[in-house]
Formats: C-alpha cells, sequence, structure tokens
C-alpha cells in the first residue's frame, strides 16, 4: 500500500529537522516494506518569500489529497515586521483550521539518560509517561464575542468560552480511546467548581466513561493539576482538557523530561489527515549551523507511523534508535548539560538512522 506524505519543511531549524525525519521514514520504509510517497509544500515565511502567501492554496490541497502532514516549524525574524495577515504563523492557523485539527497530542516521557537536563528531581520525574489532550478549535481562543467595548461609558472588554457539546465529546473520546491503549486512566482537568463549560465538560466525561468501563476517569481542577504535575506526575496516563488550559500545561508539562528538542506532536484531524510536528520553534538563533536536535521532528514521525498508519513496531524501531543513541552519550548542543559527545544535527540524524 502507498502512503502519501505532506512534508512542510517550513523555515529556520524546521528545514533541518524535517530533512532528518525523511531520512528516518525513508529507512524504515526500506527496511520493513513500506512505500512512503513523499511531497513538499511550502508554508510560514518560505512560502511568503515564493508566492507572497504564508500558505498557498497549492499548500492546501496538497495536504487534503495525502495520509498524514509532516510539518518542520515555521517564523522568524527576516517576516517580524510583516502586517498580521503576512505572518508565518498565520499559515500555521490557518493549517489548523483547513485540516479541521481539533485535538493536540503531546506525550511526555522519561529517558533516564536525560534526567540531568530536568529542572526536576530525578525521583519526581523517573518514570513519567504521560498524554496531553488539548482541545484545539474551540473555547476561549475561539468564541465570539472577543473585543474591547463599554459598560456604562467606561472601558471593558469581553472574550468568550464557547463550546458545542458535540465538540466536548468527541475529543474525551478521543481520550478515552487512547487511554484504553495505554494505561487506562483518564484525568479529566476543568473548573468546574467556578465554570458552567467546565460542568458540561465534567457530565460529558461521566456519559463517555460508561462506554469505557476499563478505563478509570477522575476529575481535576486545572489549578491542582499545575501542582499535581510537578509534585507527582507519575500519576498520570491521559490528561484531557480544553484549550487553554492545555495550552499552559502542555507547556508547564514539556520542562518535565527535558529539552524543547526531544519532543512530538500530534494534531488529529475530524477527517482522518493528522498533522505531526515538533513542540519546538524555528529557532533563528541556531537556524542554519547545523546544531538543532532533530530528536522532536524524528519522534513526531514516529507518532505519525503509530497513529496514522496504524505501524506499531516500525514506530517502536524509530523511538528505540532514539533511545539507544542517548543511552551511548550523544547529544545535541541543547543536551549538552554534561555531555559526553557532542554532535551536530547531520551526525545526529546519521546515527539514529544507524541504530535503526
Ligand atoms: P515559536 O514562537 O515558533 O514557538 P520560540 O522562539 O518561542 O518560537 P523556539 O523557536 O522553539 O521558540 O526556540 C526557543 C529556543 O530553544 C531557541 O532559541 C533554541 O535555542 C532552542 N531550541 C528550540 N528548538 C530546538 C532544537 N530542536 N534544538 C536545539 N535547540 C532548540
Ligand atoms: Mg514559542
Amino acid at each position: 500500500m502507498k502512503r502519501k506524505i505532506a512534508v512542510l519543511p517550513g523555515d529556520g531549524i524546521g528545514r533541518e529537522v524535517t530533512r532528518g525525519a525523511v531520512e528516518i521514514l525513508e529507512a524504515v520504509g526500506q527496511q520493513f516494506g513500506h512505500d512512503f510517497e513523499f511531497h513538499f509544500g511550502e508554508i510560514g515565511g518560505s512560502a511568503i518569500d515564493r508566492t507572497g502567501s504564508p500558505l498557498p492554496d497549492e499548500t492546501v490541497e496538497m495536504c487534503k489529497s495525502s495520509d498524514a502532514v509532516l510539518l518542520g516549524a515555521v517564523g522568524g525574524p527576516k517576516w517580524d515586521q510583516q502586517p498580521l495577515h503576512l505572518r508565518p504563523e498565520r499559515g500555521l492557523l490557518k493549517i489548523r483550521k483547513d485540516l479541521h485539527l481539533y485535538a493536540n497530542l503531546r506525550p511526555i516521557s522519561y529517558y533516564s539518560s536525560l534526567s540531568e537536563s530536568s529542572p526536576l528531581k530525578k525521583e519526581i520525574i523517573e518514570g513519567v509517561d504521560l498524554l496531553i489532550v488539548r482541545e484545539l478549535t474551540g473555547g476561549l481562543y475561539f468564541g465570539k464575542p472577543s473585543e474591547r467595548t463599554t459598560l456604562d461609558g467606561k472601558e471593558a472588554v469581553v472574550d468568550t468560552l464557547f463550546y458545542q457539546k458535540s465538540e466536548i465529546k468527541r475529543i474525551i473520546e478521543l481520550a478515552f480511546k487512547l487511554a484504553s491503549t495505554r494505561r487506562n486512566k483518564v484525568t479529566s482537568v476543568d473548573k468546574a467548581n467556578v465554570l458552567e463549560s467546565s460542568r458540561m465538560w465534567r457530565e460529558t466525561a461521566e456519559e463517555v466513561a460508561k462506554n469505557y468501563p476499563e478505563v478509570e476517569l477522575e476529575h481535576m481542577l486545572v489549578d491542582n493539576a499545575a501542582m499535581q504535575l510537578i509534585r507527582n506526575p507519575r500519576q498520570f496516563d491521559v490528561m484531557v482538557t480544553e484549550n487553554m488550559f492545555g495550552d499552559i500545561l502542555s507547556d508547564e508539562a514539556s520542562v518535565l523530561t527535558g529539552s524543547l528538542g526531544m519532543l512530538p506532536s500530534a494534531s488529529v484531524s475530524v477527517d482522518g489527515c493528522n498533522l505531526y510536528e515538533p513542540i519546538h520553534g524555528s529557532a533563528p538563533d541556531i537556524a542554519g549551523k547545523n546544531v538543532a536536535n532533530p530528536m522532536g521532528m524524528i519522534l513526531s514521525a514516529a507518532s505519525m507511523l503509530r497513529l496514522s498508519f496504524g505501524l506499531e513496531k516500525e514506530a517502536d524501531a524509530v523511538e528505540k534508535a532514539v533511545q539507544k543513541v542517548l543511552d551511548a552519550g550523544l547529544r545535541t548542543g541543547d543536551l549538552a548539560n554534561s555531555p559526553i559527545r557532542g554532535v551536530s544535527t547531520s551526525q545526529m540524524i546519521a546515527e539514529i538512522k544507524a541504530a535503526l
């Protein structure tokens, strides 16, 4: 079976790390006998330079006719002075919308060989393996009205937290489905002591839970969840939460196991064409220097193999290869707190390929 992968390298180190992910996928294809077909497209600043738009229609069409999308990163100082509609980040928001990406998944796993690069004690983070499921297309970030206004002639402002019940249900269902492939626990994070939306969230979680008797459901208030993530992160398996809470908690969780450069993410589409990208940005300060850590991108590709294509053992192989080079002491600059051997982006990619 041929699998069509849309590849959008984007800007800055996005281009360097994406090359790595494609190389690894090609190697996986050869090794396991899969036919991956790569189609390259532009997004972000490089798309603006070539086409005048941060997300050309050709790119959207190409993605829609693919089985999955791999994205590097967008942005850079070159485009910071542009008007808003000509910013690289616009391309990112638009592709999330155009591809109907309703859920963002951010797995956080512990790497024993990297325990020194976390600000937290090893006893706390040892064995952490959690997955944050963040709602991505609703809530406070999209509700209308969102504007400056006046009340009794005085300055005021309004943002709106709006969800349809169906939007809450589909994200919670996804969380339960994922938990049933992991350790069978869902922590639903809300602020039900204050917000009406959170009350509906909680009710919906209870309803969905009835269809998953093997999965334990726990509710946690978001303020407590923020604290528990730092005090005892091992208690979590799958955490599911609305857009803004998820935005904040997923950044908090990313410091548990070390560098920005290590962490993958997946965004799940209503229509089946998911998008995979590392959580880091285009890192203009190190772009073009061949020093970026390609692991977040390569692990994103692994997550594509598992989630979009159901290629479990292939995904495992990639993750094990990353683990192996870490265990061997290889580090890019961002991880080199106590470097055993400092390596470049291209060396790291070659080592992971060799470890496959
Ligand atoms: P964005 O707004 O796109 O998220 P940002 O400026 O907030 O961008 P990043 O681009 O992720 O964040 O960069 C933050 C810093 O982290 C960079 O200056 C860079 O030094 C470091 N960094 C990010 N990703 C990597 C990576 N893959 N390898 C090494 N260092 C990285
Ligand atoms: Mg950022």
